[in-house]
Parts: C-alpha cells; sequence; structure tokens
C-alpha cells in the first residue's frame, strides 16, 4: 500500500458494519445494488437479489460511479482561492486591482494573497505591478500569482520579508517575478499564512472535492509550493475526519533529503512538483527550441541531468515511485534520459516496479511517449490546460506557433501507446472539475487528440488509483476495490453522461465504506 492513503482495509470508528446502496444505475444498467463492508465493495448484482445491511442507501435509480481522483492538486493553495482573492474573472487591470482594494478592506490582517490573473485580455495591455498593489495595499505584504502560478507580482512589503530578493533571476523592478525570485517570494507569502488559515483553506478544499465527487486527491507538495507542515496538516485533517483521502507527494530531490520526508510521512511517492522547468506562459517551459513570441528564450532547466539521475537512482534502489513536473519537449527530454540512465543501470523490471510519473508532460514526440511505456511510467495530465490554452489562437499557440501547440499534451498517442494516464486539475491553476476535465480530455482542442469518453473516466477514476500503486486487478467498481463512490443527481446512463457532456451534482460521495456528509 503506498501510503499518504487510508488504508480502506483500515477503516476509522466511524465506518458503519455494512451499507447497501440499492436502485442504482451501475455504469449503464439500471436496477443494481452496490454492498459495501469493511470500506469495500463486497457485492454486486441485481438489486431484486441484494444482500440485507445495515444501512440502506435507495438510490431511485440514480447513476453510480466510482468516486473520481484528482491526481494533481495543491490543497492548500486551492483553499487560499476559495476562501480568499480569485481575480480569474476579472476582466481588466483596473477590474483586478479593485478587487484586490476590496479585498484590503474586508480580509482578517496579514498577508494578502490572489491568485489567477490573466492580462492576456486585458485592455490596458499589461499586467499587475508592485505600483499597481502598494496604491491599494499600502504596508501589507502581498502576492498575487499570474493565472499558472508560475509568475506573480508582489507588493514592495513583501519584497522586504525576502532579503536579496531583488538580486535573484527572475527579479524585475515592477515587481512581476519569475524563476528564482519568484520561488523565493512564493515561499516567503506562504509562510506567512497562520496555520489557522491554512486550516481553514485545507478543509474548503476537502468539502469542495467531496461535493463534486471527488474522493481522492494527490497532493502535490514541496518546499517550493508549499511546506512539510503544511503536508503534514493537511494529512492529520484528511484522516482525522471522513472525506476524500490524501496521497501525499513531497517534490524534494533525494540528494536534498527528499526522500527522509517521504519516509516519515508515509508518502505516495518522492517527487510530483519537483520542478524541471516551469510554465509556457511564464516562458519558462525549457524548450528544445525558442519561444514563437520571444525568440531569444528557450525557457531553462532547473537541474543538472546527473542530479536527476541520482533522485531516480535513489527512489529505484529504495523502491519509492519518483515524479517530475516538466512541461516542454527539452524538460521531458531530461527527465527521461534520466530514467533510462537507471534503466541500464539498475534494470528494467526496478524501474517499471516504481511507476515513476510525470506531471503535465505536455510536449512529449513519439520518442518520448515510447519511452515511457517501455519504462511503464505514468503521465498525470491536465485536460483543462488543453480547454484552457489549446487551439489555433490559444496561449499554447501564441507563445510555441500553430504547429508545436497543436501537438502539446497528446493524450490520444499516450493512450493508444498503451502509457497509463492519471487526470487532475493541478487546482488552483484550473479549479476541480472533474466531470470538466473527462470532457476536456475527450473534446481535445486538437483534432484526433483526444481520448476515447470511458478511456477518459477510466484516467480520471482508476488512472488515479494505478498512479499510486494502489488499484485493484478487476478494476475500480468490482468486489475487493475500495468503496469510494460518486452517487450522482441523474438516472442517465454513464454512457449518456459522457456523450451529452453533462456534469451531474454528486448527490452522495462513499469513502471507504462511509458516506461522507457534508463538509
Ligand atoms: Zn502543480
Amino acid at each position: 500500500m503506498l501510503g499518504g492513503v487510508t488504508p480502506p482495509d483500515s477503516p476509522t470508528a466511524d465506518v458503519p458494519p455494512d451499507l447497501l446502496l440499492t436502485d442504482v444505475t451501475v455504469g449503464d444498467r439500471p436496477g443494481r445494488a452496490v454492498h459495501v463492508a469493511g470500506g469495500r465493495i463486497t457485492w454486486i448484482g441485481a438489486a431484486a437479489d441484494a444482500p440485507r445491511a445495515g444501512q440502506v442507501m435507495a438510490g431511485e435509480g440514480a447513476l453510480l460511479t466510482p468516486a473520481f481522483v484528482d491526481a494533481h492538486v495543491h490543497a492548500t493553495a486551492t483553499g487560499l482561492a476559495l476562501t480568499g482573492l480569485d481575480l480569474h474573472s476579472r476582466s481588466s487591470l483596473a477590474d483586478a486591482v479593485a478587487a484586490v482594494a476590496e479585498a484590503v478592506r474586508t480580509a482578517p490582517p496579514g498577508i494578502l494573497l490572489g491568485t489567477g490573473w490573466d492580462e492576456t485580455g486585458w485592455p490596458e495591455g499589461r499586467g499587475l505591478t508592485r505600483a499597481d498593489l502598494d496604491a491599494v495595499v499600502g504596508d501589507r505584504p502581498a502576492y498575487l500569482a499570474r493565472v499558472d502560478v508560475h509568475s506573480a507580482t508582489v507588493s514592495t512589503a513583501l519584497l522586504d520579508l525576502v532579503p536579496g530578493i531583488r538580486d535573484l533571476p527572475g527579479a524585475s523592478p515592477d515587481g512581476q517575478l519569475r524563476l528564482d525570485a519568484h520561488h523565493a517570494a512564493r515561499q516567503a507569502a506562504y509562510g506567512a499564512v497562520t496555520a489557522q488559515q491554512r486550516a481553514a483553506a485545507q478543509a474548503a478544499t476537502l468539502a469542495e472535492a467531496a461535493r463534486l465527487g471527488i474522493g481522492s486527491l494527490h497532493e502535490m507538495a514541496g518546499p517550493e509550493v508549499s511546506s512539510a507542515e503544511d503536508l503534514r496538516a493537511l494529512l492529520v485533517l484528511a484522516r482525522e475526519r471522513p472525506g476524500p483521502r490524501v496521497a501525499g507527494y513531497w517534490g524534494e530531490l533525494a540528494e536534498r533529503g527528499g526522500l527522509e520526508l517521504v519516509r516519515e510521512l508515509g508518502l505516495a511517492g518522492a517527487g510530483g512538483d519537483l520542478f524541471c522547468d516551469g510554465a509556457f506562459g511564464s516562458h519558462t517551459a525549457a524548450l528544445s527550441a525558442a519561444y514563437r513570441d520571444r525568440p531569444g528564450t528557450a525557457g531553462a532547466l532547473r537541474f543538472a541531468t546527473a542530479q536527476l539521475v541520482e533522485h531516480v537512482r535513489a527512489c529505484t534502489a529504495a523502491g519509492v515511485q519518483a515524479g517530475f513536473h516538466c512541461i516542454g519537449d527539452a524538460a521531458v527530454g531530461q527527465v527521461l534520459d534520466a530514467v533510462g540512465a537507471v534503466v541500464a543501470e539498475l534494470g528494467l523490471p526496478a524501474v517499471r516496479a516504481c511507476r515513476h510519473r510525470l506531471e503535465h508532460v505536455e510536449m512529449a514526440g513519439a520518442e518520448a511517449v515510447e519511452r515511457m511505456r517501455a519504462w511503464g511510467m505514468v503521465a498525470s495530465v491536465q485536460p483543462a490546460f488543453d480547454a484552457t490554452w489549446g487551439g489555433p489562437s490559444g496561449m499554447y499557440a501564441e507563445r510555441l506557433g500553430a504547429d508545436r501547440a497543436a501537438a502539446c499534451n497528446p493524450f490520444a498517442d499516450l493512450a493508444d501507446a498503451g502509457v497509463a494516464l492519471a487526470l487532475g486539475s493541478d487546482a488552483p491553476v484550473t479549479p476541480m472539475d472533474p466531470w470538466g476535465g473527462v470532457h476536456a480530455a475527450v473534446d481535445h482542442r486538437t483534432a484526433g487528440a483526444g481520448l476515447r469518453p470511458f478511456d477518459a473516466f477510466d484516467a480520471a477514476t482508476h488512472g488515479g488509483w494505478h498512479a499510486i500503486g494502489a488499484e485493484t486487478a478487476a478494476g475500480p467498481l468490482a468486489p475487493g476495490a475500495p468503496a469510494d463512490l460518486a452517487l450522482w443527481d441523474t438516472d442517465a446512463t454513464l454512457s449518456a453522461v459522457l456523450d451529452r457532456r453533462l456534469r451531474p451534482g454528486c448527490r452522495q460521495l462513499v469513502v471507504a465504506g462511509t458516506p461522507v456528509r457534508s463538509l
């Protein structure tokens, strides 16, 4: 059992002895019943033949599916966005500044955090600057992440919290920080969040996940995006009350002690957002050829290949899954070179057994796809990225040109090659929205690059369990599987929901056999 997840066979005291969900539509079959006990599915069949149970839930014909797994989430930042300043919908610079001013008036004292601003459609033709912020936040530290969260604008008071930040790569006098300066500012900003702010944010994320029918989250923690304290608190919160499970990842190189926390907290893997490059929006994803709209720039690799080899070697030798954030083709290629070096050294079976995973993997050509297949790797992908930034006039096309943009997020190539896929949101980069993710994976903005509907649904459910090495051989809705189920506000079959691109609300989430009341 990979850790961070509460094992289904060690239920908490709240788990009822058994539960029968009856008169439900399972997949495309109405009139079914599902019996669960000990946190697992024990029986599926016709409702008329169902065994008795201590607790019965009448589905009234509603669709029952495995609960979703969101395989890439930042719980605290997502919760801070849910409870805090969300600039995603601001359509001008003036509108964004007005929202910041309003937050200053209404938010409790302390650091002001916000996320989601995107200047690409703003009439002013520029993004937020430090001067814009200082004018409304005064002497309060403020950190406002751009929509891709790989750059941010900060106030002067936040800069003052980080000695030397003005000399780091990526620093800019206008307060729009990238690269190392951005990482330092983000660390200071989240370091300034109080334990109370953090706990409220994490609880808000778990409640929102439950509301959406998400039974498990993969939390992508790390020293640059959160902290060990943050991760530890989230795992405790998820364990101590009924609600979505959390599988934790910690993105720090083994040579810097990253594996120690994996062992201490029983995490699912050593990596996740172990940043091997940045993102397209901020021109920091590492490319093999320059950006179209910034010809002098091809992004940057953050590590030497030898460092990645050492990480994969240490993880493989320890039987621990490694994971990497890699977006541009140069970063994807570098990580795969490192995995290949360890395949040569420790052998294919040892590497395949770890199921090393790549996050985002947005530029993967035929060679990369073939290497991922051969080495038994997992592609953790975010279909909403394509929905948001793909297409002939989207941000990918602006940054990369039409040809390279059309090849981004090659879901069909990965699936057809037999590479295991897990879908995620990267919330708060895009909101948790599991049905939206499934539909976006099918309706890829590039013709022919999307997934078949049932494959997309499988990648959004079973794929997440496979990605942490905890899937059951018979699949997610079969006797023996963890009883993580979602009952939906529709009596349509799963085929119809997928065909008609419906997004039914979740009527009831069940995690490890326990009905999760509204949190
Ligand atoms: Zn992430």
